[in-house]
């Protein structure tokens, strides 16, 4: 068959036909006699039914049965069409379901005259794009739809949904760097037309695009850690009463290297980033944390005559502690963050962390997760990136040093550690004399009282007996005042000291001065009642005041002043 010519076939085909039809062809039918071949082709059935029965006489037998055929084939036709139709609508489903899903891209900016940067799924692809979408209409940061030639066939509207990141700094052309996320590299992002104009501060979330390229909603600003933010007021070295050991050591450790930066590097000497002060509560830590930020500042200004506003960021370890994953990570690495941004903008930053133990221990502290401490690993990546001498010093006060991970004390982190004791008889008489100040109406000299108050709160009399200790070995030893003494105890008993004077005062309607009897009522009233002691008898809780080795002591437990020496005042 397949060499056969044209009319061969038609011929061939035709030899199949019926024999009736073969004889009505072959006889050459009064059709062919109307229209030539092709043109009776070309017209549908209805048409030759039509055209067969135009040529009938008007009352031939046949008519009838014509218009009976006409209808049959009228309705074979409309099957027809409607089956046609069908296949219609199906091949164009099939075809709708054979096509390649669109992919989906970031507009990143367009390329002249006709092309654009796009970034589809982490990768830049430069595109073509299609004349129907005028490239000026697409707008930095949107979504554009791409065929699979990857040209842009469409825009599409701004991603509702992304990553949430915090601005670290803003570069100089509008771009944002993005900070060390855990687990994330430190990005920089493009604005998106959204955000062109925008008003940005570090410390602001922003939402990004899925590729993570343009930055484009501001979700405001971070929730910052709850701190408190004291401003440092006039606190010479002076003010610190009976600390002469750690004002000398932090002077070293931080002022020192400040003021000297350059003979600190001549020596290669390692230079500090902060350090921990730790001992005993109330006995001047955060106080020395704040004189050295003031005193920094001082001694800088005088040298350099370049005055650097001090940042204290003041925070309590068990703040930060935060029973949602994460989220105390966050706040440590918002602090620094903070500290960061400060120094940048010409100011002295401290990040002063107290109850530091409860964060950074080697067991979560009093915190009850067991879970490892990721807050460990976190502030040390913070400390190694912090740059010596850059204006950030970080401080850590700490009852319990012992508690607290020694990768925090590394060199090139917190690798001072300052011992702050309980003050000694001096060194208690030098405090009593900062808080009797000169300006006070006073019954002696400032000094007179200050020894009297001193030697009664350090006398080791039966009615100074504060605190019984039993040893491992049976051995029994009482502590007195004195040994529990400390600044704020001290500040304490003045300020009580005064509120008496000032009682009396009022009572008699007479003058009336500060007397060491006043004091010594004050004393005897502050031991009984000061909160900075345990209400407990528990020997946990005293022990927690003391140096005393735990595995050492076996009872150590309050002996009542008010048992020992009733006293007359309330
Ligand atoms: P810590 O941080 O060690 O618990 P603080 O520095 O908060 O102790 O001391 C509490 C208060 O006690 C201070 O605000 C200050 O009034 C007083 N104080 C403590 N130590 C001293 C000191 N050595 N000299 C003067 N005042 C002190």
């Amino acid at each position: 068959m397949s060499h056969m010519t044209e009319s061969q076939k038609r011929s061939a085909s035709a030899s199949t036909k019926s024999p009736s039809l073969e004889g009505t062809r072959e006889n050459n039918s009064a059709l062919s006699e109307l229209l030539p071949r092709e043109q009776l082709d070309k017209l549908s059935a209805l048409q030759l039914v039509d055209l067969i029965a135009s040529k009938l006489p008007s009352r031939h037998t046949s008519i009838l049965d014509l218009i009976y055929l006409r209808d049959r084939i009228g309705e074979m036709e409309e099957m027809q069409e409607q089956a046609r139709q069908a296949v219609e609508k199906l091949s164009a489903a099939v075809e709708k379901l054979r096509a390649p899903a669109l992919r989906i891209g970031t507009f990143l900016m367009p390329i002249d005259p006709d092309r654009a940067l796009i970034c589809i799924s982490g990768t830049d692809y430069v595109c073509q794009v299609d004349p129907q979408v005028p490239l000026n209409s697409l707008q930095i940061g949107q979504r554009v739809q791409c065929n699979e030639a990857f040209a842009v066939v469409q825009g599409l509207g701004f991603d509702r949904t992304g990553p949430v990141l915090r601005i670290d700094e803003l570069l100089s052309d509008g771009r944002l760097r993005i900070g060390q996320e855990s687990g994330l590299m430190p990005l920089v992002l493009q604005r998106s037309a959204l955000l062109a104009k925008e008003k940005l501060k570090p410390g602001m979330d922003v939402r990004v695009d899925h590729n993570q390229r343009i930055a484009l909603e501001v979700l405001g600003m971070g929730k910052r850690t709850d701190r408190i933010l004291e401003t440092v007021t006039e606190l010479p070295w002076s003010a610190i009463g009976g600390q002469a050991a750690a004002v000398q050591a932090i002077r070293e450790a931080i002022e020192m290297p400040f003021l000297h930066r350059d003979l600190f590097r001549r020596f290669d000497y390692a230079l500090p980033k902060g350090f921990l002060l730790h001992g005993p509560p109330g006995c001047g830590k955060t106080l020395l944390g704040k004189a050295t930020a003031y005193n920094l500042r001082k001694q800088i200004k005088a040298q350099t005559r370049v005055d650097h506003p001090e940042f204290f960021l003041h925070v309590k370890g068990p703040e930060i502690l935060n029973m949602w994953v994460g989220e105390s990570e966050r706040q440590v690495r918002d602090l620094f963050a903070q500290c960061r941004e400060r120094a940048r903008e010409g100011a002295l930053a401290f990040l002063f962390i107290d109850e530091a133990e409860s964060i950074l221990g080697v067991r979560h502290g009093s915190h009850q997760h067991s879970m490892v401490n990721t807050l460990v690993p976190m502030f040390c990546s913070e400390m190694d990136g912090l740059e010596p001498l850059q204006n950030v010093v970080v401080i850590l006060a700490s009852n319990r040093a012992d508690l607290i991970d020694p990768a925090i004390l590394r060199p090139g982190r917190i690798d001072r550690k300052i011992k702050v004791n309980r003050p000694n008889e001096e060194g208690a008489q030098a405090i009593y004399e900062i808080y009797l100040t000169d300006s006070l109406p006073l019954a002696e000299s400032k000094m007179q009282l200050a020894q009297a108050v001193t030697r009664e709160h350090y006398a080791r009399t039966p009615a100074n007996a504060f605190l019984e200790i039993v040893y491992r070995s049976g051995r029994k030893e009482m502590l007195y005042r004195g040994d529990l003494a400390s600044g704020a105890i001290i500040a304490a008993v003045v300020r009580r000291a005064k509120g008496l004077a000032i009682k009396r005062a009022i009572e008699t309607s007479q003058e009336t001065k500060l007397t060491r009897e006043d004091l010594f009522n004050a004393l005897q009233m502050e031991y009984a009642e000061n909160d900075l002691f345990p209400s407990s008898d528990l020997t946990e809780d005293w022990l927690k005041l003391t140096d005393f080795d735990p595995d050492n002591v076996i009872r150590l437990g309050a002996v009542r002043p008010q048992k020992a020496e009733p006293t007359s005042m309330i």
